[in-house]
């Protein structure tokens, strides 16, 4: 998968994409990412990205044309031929969908993507209205511009493509991951996430300074192991997430565990 990543700044994606996950996918050649600087796509000698709004108000706002023109060079298909080829263009804008890991499998399975960096008081809005197949929001606040997205999507999307996690289980137990298994037999597949917030973690020391890890995970009985797994992310996702638990199948212990978790709240 190819991602492209518009931005006034390119300098800035030196580093974020360069470590773990996101490096070995680019250097095993299942990702790849090239930045473009929308200054190269400028006509004037200041290299100009960026103007005054029209009806007045405040700050600047970056023009349409080096972010037309840069989408231009990649030669993708026309607007409405892109879902079919497996190409999308997002701009990256507090106003847009809340991107989160659904989206993410969906981007995920694209051949190429193209994410627009605002910055200053936005894009012109005909690059969202002509341009932009949708406009995604990284989270309700508002960021100085769009780089920290960009990266923010490249590695959510990046360890969902296949063969870019050491263990392709990994992706199904994480957190929100709908649609993953909750039974199966053995320690590598005790509790699928199923749209849930994720289970605790413990590694070794089994006792640090007297904290102890719980001593079902250290019993070896893989069933007991699967329903403590499962009871705590019930238990977290109730309390961290309760909106989470409308869209995710529960069995009748996670319903009762609720239950009893919302009668002791009361
Ligand atoms: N005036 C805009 C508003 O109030 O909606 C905010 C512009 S913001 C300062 C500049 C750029 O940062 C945006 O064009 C966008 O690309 C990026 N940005 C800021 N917050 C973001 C968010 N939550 N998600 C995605 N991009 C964001």
């Amino acid at each position: 998968m190819k991602f492209h990543i518009l931005t006034i700044f390119p300098e800035f994606f030196r580093g974020p994409l360069d470590y773990g996950i996101v490096r070995r996918a680019q250097e095993a050649g299942l990702a790849g990412i090239v930045v473009h600087d929308l200054r190269a796509f400028t006509h004037d000698r200041h290299r100009t990205v960026d103007d005054r709004p029209f009806g007045g108000g405040e700050g600047m706002v970056l023009k349409p044309e080096p972010i037309f023109e840069c989408v231009d060079s990649l030669g993708l298909s026309p607007r409405e031929a892109r879902a079919r080829a497996r190409e999308s263009v997002v701009l990256l804008s507090p106003q847009g969908r809340l991107f989160d890991q659904d989206i993410a499998l969906e981007l995920a399975g694209l051949e190429r993507l193209v994410l627009i960096c605002g910055r200053y008081e936005g894009v012109d809005e005909r690059v969202g209205a002509f341009l932009a197949d949708r406009e995604l929001s990284i989270g309700e606040y508002v960021l100085s511009g769009g780089e920290l997205g960009a990266a923010i999507i490249v590695d959510a999307v990046t360890r969902l493509l296949p063969g870019a996690l050491g263990n392709e289980a990994s992706a199904q137990q994480e957190s929100f991951t709908r649609g993953a298994a909750v039974t199966g037999e053995g320690p590598s597949s005790t509790c699928g996430s199923g749209g849930l917030l994720d289970y605790p973690h413990y590694t070794r020391p089994a006792d640090y300074r007297g904290m102890k890890v719980p001593d079902t995970l250290i019993s070896g009985n893989h069933e007991e192991i699967r329903r403590w797994r499962r009871r705590e992310a019930v238990q977290k996702t109730a309390r961290n997430r309760p909106d989470l638990l409308e869209r995710v199948a529960l069995s009748a212990e996670d319903k009762q565990l609720v239950e009893t978790l919302s009668a002791r709240d009361k």
